[in-house]
C-alpha cells in the first residue's frame, strides 16, 4: 500500500498539458490562468459512499461518476471545461482501487480536456470530492434564470433510468446492463451546453429528479410550466416499469440522471433539434407559463401532483 506523497504520484500526478496550468500538482496549490476573455466557471461536489452510491460501486465508476456530476454542472452554465481538483478520502490505499478508479477518472478528464492540477488525500470514511474549473466567453453563460412565459421546456436523454436500477437493487428484481450503466457512468452533456449558449434562455442540469431541478429553474426564472407527461423521454425498461405500475414518481423525481433541462423560444425549435442531433436525443416536454408551479398532465388527464426530489438533512 503507498503512502500519501507516493500515492499522488503514483496515481494522480502527469505532465501538464494545458496552456494555462502554470503550476499542477506538487505545490502548496495549483496557478491557473485562463483566457483572457473568459470567466472562470466553478462547481464542486460531492459523492459519499452509502449516500451517493450504493456498496458494491465498482472504483473506476466512481473515479468516472465524481468528475462526471460536476462537469455535468459546468454543462448546465455552458461552460468549457478546462481543470479539476480530487479531494479523496479512503479507508485504506488500495494499489487495485486506486488503479480502478484513477482510470475512471482520467478516461472521462481526456475526452474533455479536464486537467487534474491539485487536490487532497486523507484517511477516512470513503468520500469523494471534485472541484471542477471551467471557461466561458463573458456574458454567454447559461442560467437557471431567464426562462419566459411561452418558451419551450427541453429534456436532453431519457429520465428514470438510474432510479430505476436502484429500485431493483432493493427489490432484488433483474435490470439490464444499460440501465446500470446510466448509475454508473452517467455521461455528462457537456456539448449540449456548448451548443445551447446563445440559444437557450435558461438551463439546469438534473440530478435530483425532474421535477425538483425544473422546480429550481422556474422559481429562479419567476415563472411556472404546463408539461405532459407523455412527452417525457424514457427508456424501453422505464416505460414497461411505469406502465406496470403506474410509478411516474421513477423519472419524474428518480435522481442521479444527469441530463439538462433547457428553455427555448419555441421559434428556435428546428434549430436546437438540428443542433443536438450530433450528440443526444432532446425533446420538449411543456411550455413555461406566467403562473408560478408545475401543472403536469398525464395520459388519461390526470393531473400528477408536485413532489419534491432529494434532499439532505430531511
Ligand atoms: P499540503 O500539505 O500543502 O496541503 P498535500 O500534501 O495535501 O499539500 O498535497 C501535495 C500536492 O499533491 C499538492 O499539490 C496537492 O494539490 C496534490 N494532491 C494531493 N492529493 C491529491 C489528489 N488526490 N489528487 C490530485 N492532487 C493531489
Ligand atoms: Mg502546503
Amino acid at each position: 500500500m503507498p503512502a500519501e506523497f507516493e500515492l499522488i504520484d503514483r496515481y494522480f500526478r502527469r505532465a501538464v498539458r494545458r496552456p494555462g496550468t502554470r503550476i499542477g500538482i506538487g505545490d502548496d496549490a495549483a496557478v491557473i490562468q485562463p483566457p483572457s476573455d473568459s470567466d472562470l466557471v466553478v462547481a464542486v461536489d460531492t459523492l459519499v459512499a452509502g449516500r451517493h452510491f450504493p456498496p458494491g460501486t465498482p472504483p473506476k465508476a466512481l473515479g468516472h461518476k465524481a468528475l462526471a456530476v460536476n462537469l455535468s454542472d459546468l454543462a448546465a452554465m455552458g461552460a468549457q471545461p478546462a481543470w479539476a481538483t480530487l479531494a479523496l478520502t479512503l479507508e485504506r490505499a488500495d494499489d487495485g482501487w486506486l488503479q480502478a478508479f484513477a482510470s475512471g477518472f482520467f478516461e472521462l478528464a481526456d475526452r474533455f480536456g479536464v486537467e487534474l492540477v491539485g487536490g487532497d488525500t486523507t484517511q477516512g470514511p470513503l468520500t469523494l470530492s471534485v472541484q471542477v474549473m471551467g471557461c466561458l466567453p463573458r456574458g454567454e453563460g447559461l442560467l437557471r434564470r431567464g426562462a419566459g412565459p411561452g418558451d419551450e421546456i427541453w429534456v436532453t436523454g431519457t429520465l428514470g433510468d438510474a432510479a430505476l436500477y436502484l429500485k431493483s437493487l432493493g427489490s432484488g428484481e433483474a435490470i439490464g446492463e444499460q440501465i446500470r450503466r446510466r448509475l454508473d457512468y452517467p455521461e455528462p452533456r457537456v456539448d449540449v451546453g456548448l451548443a445551447l449558449r446563445n440559444l437557450a434562455t435558461s438551463a439546469i442540469d438534473i440530478s435530483d429528479g425532474l421535477m425538483a431541478d425544473l422546480g429550481h429553474l422556474l422559481a429562479a426564472s419567476g415563472v411556472g410550466a404546463e408539461l405532459q407527461v407523455v412527452d417525457l423521454p424514457l427508456s424501453d425498461s422505464v416505460r414497461d416499469y411505469v406502465t406496470r405500475s403506474g410509478d411516474w414518481a421513477v423519472p419524474l423525481s428518480g435522481g442521479d440522471d444527469y441530463e439538462l433541462c433547457f428553455t427555448a423560444p419555441a421559434s428556435r425549435q428546428a434549430e436546437i433539434s438540428e443542433r443536438l442531433a450530433e450528440f443526444c436525443a432532446a425533446r420538449v416536454i411543456g411550455q413555461v407559463s406566467a403562473r408560478a408551479g408545475q401543472r403536469w398532465v398525464g395520459p388519461t388527464g390526470f393531473v400528477v401532483p408536485e413532489q419534491g426530489g432529494y434532499q439532505h438533512f430531511v
